[in-house]
Order: structure tokens, then sequence, then C-alpha cells
């Protein structure tokens, strides 16, 4: 039976379309975009109707970072639950991180998650590790792990310090073609940092992590990643100064790219507040000038891509001491909110932030998704950006509530998520 999305304004970055049109499913595939009410064509063939009076019709959104704690950490998000927040979120893509017990360095591991993803609501990629065990010290068969499924490789959680491993790293990955995403944080000068290095941290008397902790290791993986000529992918830039450095190498055709979380470009250092452990993460949070310099650019396309680092978290690792709570908040639920809210601002164009939660992810990762041309998967999110939603914890569809965002009012109420062609989510 086919499906018709019909009444609403179709944005697709990746086909520099903005209008009112339907959009036309027919199995698991987009089959045709057409004008509005022009989606039946006078076939007298049965089909399921989608109201999106009102609404933004979009690519389903892709989250090329987030933590699905399986295997290993089950307690705090399976892939499952996690696919359950990522669908509420307008997310039809999640590429999920190798931090878990066992490491995801090898293809048995990969093949486990690969195996629980098939019952997941939405498609789920894999990342490897760099590194075998995320230490540092051997590195992982890429190629094995590319044979097995992974999309790109990271040793996200952790930096590879040993800059002469980092070297055949960007080597090998590119002898794949595959890209390498770093979690670019000297582990050195952050040591035992509980957040941003500045007057806050000095107000509340943290151990601070200075910026240059990030930029030392861009400026480094930018020279290793020319050297190599592969693909290098920063992730969750924190900066003004690792923004300038993206910004210089980009400039001179240097591979690489980068992206930005939702919470990085919406608080900020003295937000940690009284101590509130739901604003720890790693990096941490910068200061107002950070901030603006982020979402400076976001707009001008320094920055390619909007990723959360959703990262669930029980309650008695955050309700303890700030500097021992872990690190991490959850996000898919809270995304596409917050970058609407810069959006309302106008910090921010509505076809560049669905640009940057859609085809700039998937075009990264090389993912067959991002965008509604005939013949590409059927994963869309339809929303209204005007409708709000309270994002308190009886919503939040995540196995953990570690969020600082749980009170707020948001925009871009998500009515509806299809995943090859099948409605996953209903927002009522
Ligand atoms: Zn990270």
């Amino acid at each position: 039976m086919k499906t018709i999305i019909a009444g609403g304004r179709v944005i697709d970055a990746a086909q520099k379309l903005d209008g009112p049109h339907d959009v036309v499913i027919s199995g698991k595939v987009i089959e045709k975009i057409t004008a509005p009410g022009r989606g039946r064509g006078g076939s007298k063939e049965k089909f399921r109707l989608i109201d999106a009076k009102d609404c933004v019709v979009s690519p389903g959104l892709i989250d090329m970072h987030v933590h699905l704690r399986e295997p290993g950490y089950e307690g705090k998000e399976t892939i499952y639950t996690g696919s359950q927040a990522a669908v509420a979120g307008g997310f039809t893509s999640i590429v999920c991180m190798a931090n878990t017990n066992p490491v995801n360095d090898n293809q048995a591991v990969t093949g486990y998650i690969l195996g629980r993803a098939k019952e997941a609501l939405c498609n789920v990629y894999p990342v490897g590790a760099t590194t075998i065990g995320l230490a540092d010290q051997n590195m992982a068969d890429l190629g094995e792990l590319k044979a097995a499924g992974v999309v790109a490789y990271s040793d996200d959680g952790c930096c590879v310090m040993n800059a002469e491993m980092q070297r055949r790293i960007f080597e090998m990955a590119g002898q794949y073609d595959m890209p390498v995403l770093v979690h670019a944080e000297d582990a050195n000068l952050a040591a035992d940092g509980a957040m941003h290095e500045g007057f806050t941290s000095t107000e509340l008397a943290l151990t601070g992590i200075p910026a240059a902790a990030e930029e030392v290791m861009v400026a480094r993986d930018i020279l290793l990643a020319r050297l190599a000529g592969s693909r290098l992918h920063i992730q969750h830039v924190s900066t003004a100064g690792a923004v300038e450095l993206i910004r210089w190498a980009k400039k001179r055709k240097i591979r690489v790219t980068c992206e930005v979380t939702p919470h990085h470009f919406t608080l900020i250092d003295e937000d940690v507040g009284d101590y509130s452990t739901t604003c720890k993460v790693s990096p941490p949070l910068r200061s107002a000038a950070d901030r603006t310099a982020l979402q400076k650019a976001m707009a001008d396309g320094v920055i390619d891509a909007i990723a959360t680092d959703h990262a669930p978290h029980g309650i008695l690792l955050k309700q303890i001491e700030f500097d021992q709570a872990a690190n991490g908040m959850i996000g898919l639920e809270t995304a596409l909110g917050l970058t609407l809210l810069l959006v309302r601002t106008k910090k921010l164009s509505l076809h560049r932030a669905l640009e940057m939660l859609t085809v700039k992810p998937a075009e990264i990762l090389r993912l067959n998704a991002g965008s509604l041309a005939p013949g590409r998967p059927a994963d869309v999110c339809v929303f209204n950006p005007d409708h709000t939603f309270v994002y308190n914890e009886e919503v939040i569809r995540s196995k953990s509530k570690n969020s600082p965002f749980v009170g707020w009012e948001l925009p871009g109420k998500v009515y509806f998520t299809l995943v090859d062609g099948r409605v996953v989510y209903t927002g009522s």
C-alpha cells in the first residue's frame, strides 16, 4: 500500500527543495514528490494518508554520534531503547560509538550490535574502535571491522595520544577509504579536569580543562590527516580556536569535517551553576565567546553537522560530587528543539539547520539516507516548528534521564517518524 504525506512544507536540503509538496511512498522507498493534492495521480489504488498540515516534512534526521551502551551497560540504555528515543526525536538513523563492554574493536562485537539493531525502530550504524580496547596501544583490525559493517572508526571517549599511532590509523583508514572520527582532547592537559577552565571553574574551585586541550589535538590531527591524505572528522567541536583551525584546514583543502552538539551551542560553563552534574560533559561546556563562535560557524558552513553525543547514565553516576560524576548527557529527544531555538533567534536558517541534521552527516559517512529523492529509503520526519512541548521526565523515551534540559519548553514537536516507509513514532 502506498502512503502519501500531504499538505506539508517539504524541505530537502540534498535536493535544494523547499515548498508545499506531497511525498508519495511506495513500500520502503520514496516514489515521488508531487504538487500538493496530486500525490494520488487519479489512481483508484488504496493509500494511507498522513496529514502534514502546518508541518515541515524533512528527510529523517541522522545522528552521527550516540552511545547506546549495549553490549555491557544495558541498565543505562539498550540499542532498542536508544532507538525509541531516536524516533521520538525525529531521528531515523543513528551511529553508535565503540566504547561498549566489550569494546567494538572486532567483528564479533560489530556482528552482535548489527544483530540487535535488527529489532531497533531506526537504522543503527556501528563505529569500530581504532585501537584495541580503546587503549592506545595496538591498532584494531580496521579491515576486519569494515568487512563486518562499521561505517567509520573512532576511539571516541578517549583520545589517541600517540601521534605515530594516529598517523598509522589515518593511513590505514585511508586505504579502506573510511573516515576517522576523533575525540580531540589532550589527555594530559585535560587530566582530571571537571569543567572548562575559566572564571566559573575558579569560582567553583573545580579543576579546569583549558580550551587548548582540544585545540592542540585538532591542530595535530589536521596535520596528520594532511600527511596521510585521509578523511578526518572532528567530533563535538567546542572552542572558538578549534573552529578557526578547522577553517584554516578547509581553506587548504585538507579533508576535514566536524560536528557540534546541541549542548555546546546552547549552554556555557556558567550553566554548571550550583554544581549541576547534568551539565558535566566531555568536552566541557565552554565560554559565551566559544558558544558565539560555534553558532557563527554553523551558519557559515565551517561546522558541517549537528550530532548529539547522546550519553545515557544512571542516577548513581550523576547524584554525586561534581568532580566524581560521569561525563555526558542524553540528547536524542532535544536536538531538534534546541536547533530550532537557534532558528527562532535568527542565528541559523531552517534550511541550514536541517542540512546539518540530514544530508551532511549522510555525506560524511556515505549513508544511503538524508534525502527524499525518488528511490531513496522512505525515512521521514514530520514536525511542526511552531508547536512546542515541555521536555519532562515523563516524556523521555531514553532509559536514562540525565539531561539539563528537563523542564525546558522546546519548539519542533515531532508528529510522525517513518523508517523504511513504516510509521515508527506518532506524537500526540
Ligand atoms: Zn567524545
